[in-house]
């Protein structure tokens, strides 16, 4: 296996570089590095910008708006806008219900709801955990009753990312009690302005509202929005789901955060001297690169068998759990270089125009909000001791 990138692939890269250059605006790269939180209104212009670049949908196919890149050209896509600070892009629409409409949606789905994702006219949210079912997922309850033309929900998600924002969900529904759990669940499209629904906010470590509940009291929901068949939402569920950890390792992101950290430790000083220069923290950094190195190697071969024609299987749990540990250590020790400044939480310093002093170097305050979100990376996507469970089944035998 060749891991070095081919001339096209060089080339491909000199493109990539260009239109960041040109295309990523400066106050969002600015958010983005300074671990700041982005608007809406951020997201929506970012995804604009890609949109007319043709580089939005990086898992579609060509004949619905999708980019033909090969594995190697999204990852080289992903180590370069996260270097740039180009924001990731919320996955919920593009990368998770679209590829369920294309594959298993009706005519009338993909035509209505694959140019609103394009465009950037409807933001979808994710309805699947509830307050009793997480890792458990099969035994989530919210119940769908079919009436007539409609389908009448009540129940209440939770965790939902970003739901306030949204103005449509994809949510795993109780529609058969007297089968095995997996066999009565669907797959229902819903509009977040039906009457009888409910967005609550949760505030995270971090004092930010990124997730929330989502109460259904007799929501009506035309039939049409069933994606596939009744009671085979399962089956649609799992594909999303080999979606939903595709990426989330964050490789790119990774190389980022750390490229960060080795900046932030040579700024910061300890007994006079760069931090950087101190025997025992610039261990912890070499031992965090070797790491981030082999999950980056192993990443590439993952990458390598997948354009050989394999399907990413079980390697993918082992690099989702590799890659966030990577990234919260990264975190961490981003956080103790900022020392005692990582204490005292200024909200006013998580904005960029905060006009008033601060207390340390202007990204402390964000930097220490980023270490707390990010705890969510070993939970979310499948908690990283389930991802432990499935390697230790389909990799160890055990
Ligand atoms: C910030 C954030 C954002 C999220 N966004 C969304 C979203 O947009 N939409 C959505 O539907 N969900 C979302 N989730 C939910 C997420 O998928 C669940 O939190 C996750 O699946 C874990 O479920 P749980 O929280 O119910 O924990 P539980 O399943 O109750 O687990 C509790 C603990 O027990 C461990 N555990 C459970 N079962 C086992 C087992 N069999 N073996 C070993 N250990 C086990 C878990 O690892 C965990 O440490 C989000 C979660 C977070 C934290």
């Amino acid at each position: 296996m060749n891991m070095n990138y081919t001339n096209e692939e060089l080339a491909f890269r000199n493109e990539v570089r260009a239109f960041l250059e040109e295309k990523l605006p400066a106050d969002i790269a600015e958010k983005v590095k300074g671990f700041r939180h982005l608007s809406k209104e951020d997201h929506q212009r970012w995804q604009q910008i890609l949109s007319r670049q043709g580089w939005y949908a990086t898992h579609w196919p060509e004949e619905y708006g999708g980019v033909k890149w090969t594995p190697v050209q999204k990852h080289i896509w992903d180590e370069e806008s996260c270097r740039y600070g180009a924001p990731r892009s919320i996955p919920f629409g593009v990368n998770m219900v679209a590829p369920v409409i294309i594959r298993f949606g009706n005519e009338k789905q993909k035509q209505t709801y694959l140019p609103r994702i394009l465009s950037g006219e409807d933001w979808w949210c994710q309805g699947y955990s509830e307050p009793g079912a997480g890792s458990d997922l099969a035994s989530l309850k919210t119940r769908a009753v079919r009436q007539g033309d409609h389908y009448i929900v009540n129940g209440q998600k939770t965790w939902t990312t970003l739901g306030q924002y949204a103005n449509m969900i994809f949510c795993l529904v109780r529609t058969n009690t007297e089968v095995k759990a997996q066999e009565g669940i669907s797959f229902l499209l819903i509009d977040m302005n039906t009457p009888g629904i409910t967005v609550r906010p949760i505030i995270t470590l971090d004092g930010a509202h990124e997730v929330n509940e989502v109460f259904f009291e007799d929501v009506k929901v035309p039939v049409e929005n069933l994606v596939g068949e009744e009671d085979k939402g399962w089956t649609y569920a799992k594909f999303l789901l080999t979606y939903e950890r595709t990426g989330l390792a964050g490789i790119g992101l990774s190389k980022a955060a750390l490229s960060h950290l080795k900046e932030l430790a040579s700024r910061r000083l300890k007994n006079g001297r760069p931090l950087i220069e101190d025997t025992s923290f610039s261990q912890r950094i070499a031992k965090v690169e070797i790491d981030l190195s082999a999950a980056a190697i192993s990443n590439l071969r993952i990458i390598a068998s997948v354009e050989g024609g394999g399907v990413p299987g079980a390697e993918s749990s082992m690099l989702k759990v590799k890659g966030t540990e990577i990234r919260q250590s990264i975190n961490d020790l981003a956080r103790r270089a900022i020392g005692p400044y990582a204490i005292p939480f200024v909200a006013e310093e998580l904005n960029l125009e905060h006009e008033g002093e601060f207390l340390s170097d202007e990204n402390a305050a964000p930097l220490s909000a980023y270490y707390f979100n990010n705890r969510k990376l070993s939970i979310f996507g499948g908690s990283n001791e389930i991802q432990k469970n499935i390697v230790s089944k389909m990799i160890l035998g055990l």
